[in-house]
């Protein structure tokens, strides 16, 4: 394993630029001021992305003058790793602290020849899933395109996997935008660090191994279709308004009759080669019982829309208003599903022992906090820092 030096974040008072998460024309801007010619950002693009180099005087293709001026001016940074935490099955998980003392979870999920990094998009979640422990976090920012990108950076740090390997022969080999927060409601950012993600000269990640997850979130959706084309899962879980509603508040908003139309306009766009992957979590009593399952067949045999489910039983976290089914009856759900001819993996549980699976991920230091909150709440003491951060 690689162990890395790069700073994590330029320190106060430090005027550095940090040129992780800028676009290549914004580091053109930053080259040309320093009196550079355009054709330089490509090495310097190189030395980032593809070799994951920190060290500007290493970047051995650049002038000596130029790797000295860099190093003055500016820094390759990668958000801070506060915990790193490894589960009986292989996986592992990152809390990666930023600038401004915020932190985000990231998980990587190994299997035999590859391995997906699960990236978070936000600070916790403004939607509010009742089932998801990320949403019950209160303090939400959403987060830039250099701390989502560095989140991928560091986990390839993590594993030495520079510089970037081809195709076949990654670990790190799928980005999937399925940790903390709504990647929708952060689209600029999202779509800033998939870009660099995707770039051919960099990181190289082809669009169909990046894929996105949203609760619904339907502003977005189509320019997400049109300007990234990368795979789209959303969260289905309810093949009723009513029931979808009391789970997903955002249901009040863009109800599945819209929802079905965006998704459909996503696989036009996107091509109908690509699938739309239904998500669904199994939630004892709630949203498995056997007419659930029919409800959701009538309903997407009608739609004409190519999707994969992908169901999820239920990971706990602690104080859930929700049980996970039994295995026998995520099974009969899925049997229904398959025998209508639809793929219905039920997807087992990875890094449940790290508190890493879908749906736990919340920041340590919001465990801390709320339970500082609780303190001083038993002592009759007013929380200072209460009040969430807006999203617009
Ligand atoms: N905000 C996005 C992506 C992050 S959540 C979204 O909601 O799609 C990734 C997946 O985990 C979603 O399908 C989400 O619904 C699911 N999930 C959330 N809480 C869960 C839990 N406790 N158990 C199982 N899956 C959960
Ligand atoms: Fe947010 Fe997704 Fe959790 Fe819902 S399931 S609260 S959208 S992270």
């Amino acid at each position: 394993m690689q162990a890395y030096s790069a700073p994590s974040a330029a320190p106060e008072g430090d005027a550095r630029i940090d040129l992780v998460g800028l676009s290549r024309d914004e580091l053109t801007a930053v080259l040309a001021e320093m009196g550079e010619k355009p054709f330089r950002t490509k090495q310097l693009w190189h030395w980032i992305y593809h070799q994951g180099e920190t060290d500007f005087l290493k970047m051995t293709t650049l002038a000596t003058g130029l790797r000295e001026r860099l190093a003055e001016r500016c820094i390759v940074g990668r958000p801070k790793v506060v915990t790193e935490q490894n589960s009986a099955d292989g996986t592992r998980k990152w809390l990666f602290g930023f600038a401004d003392g915020n932190q985000v979870e990231t998980v990587h999920i190994p299997e035999d020849d590859r391995g997906a990094v699960c990236v978070s998009t936000q600070v916790g979640c403004t939607m509010t899933c009742r089932f998801c422990h990320t949403g019950t976090q209160m303090l939400v920012r959403n987060l830039t395109a250099r701390e989502i990108v560095g989140q991928f950076m560091a986990a390839r740090d993590s594993y030495g996997e520079w510089p970037t390997p081809t195709d076949e022969t990654r670990h790190l080999s799928n980005v999937v935008l399925m940790g903390m927060g709504e990647p929708l409601v952060n689209y600029d950012a999202v779509a800033k660090a998939m870009k660099i993600v995707m770039d051919p000269e960099g990181i190289a990640m082809s669009k169909r191994r990046v894929t996105l997850s949203t609760s619904g979130y339907i502003p977005n959706m189509r320019r997400c279709a049109e300007e990234l084309g990368i795979k789209l899962a959303v969260s289905f879980h309810a093949p009723t308004d009513a029931v979808r509603e009391q789970i997903m508040p955002i249901n009040r908003k863009y109800p599945i009759a819209e929802l079905m139309r965006a998704m459909k306009e996503y696989q036009e766009i996107a091509g109908a080669r690509q699938y739309v992957t239904i998500e669904y979590i199994l939630l004892k009593d709630v949203n498995d019982s056997l007419a659930d399952a029919r409800e959701l067949v009538r309903l997407f045999d009608a739609s004409g829309i190519g999707v994969k489910f992908n169901l999820i039983p239920f990971n706990p976290w602690p104080g859930a208003p929700y049980e996970t089914p039994s295995i026998k009856s995520c099974q009969a759900f899925a049997e229904v599903l398959t025998n209508a001819g639809y793929a219905a993996p039920i997807r087992v549980p990875r890094g449940r022992d790290i508190l890493a699976a879908c749906g736990q991920l919340k920041s340590a230091s919001e465990r801390q906090r709320l339970s500082r909150v609780r303190a001083r709440e038993a002592a009759g003491i007013a929380d200072p820092d209460h009040a969430p951060a807006e999203i617009s």
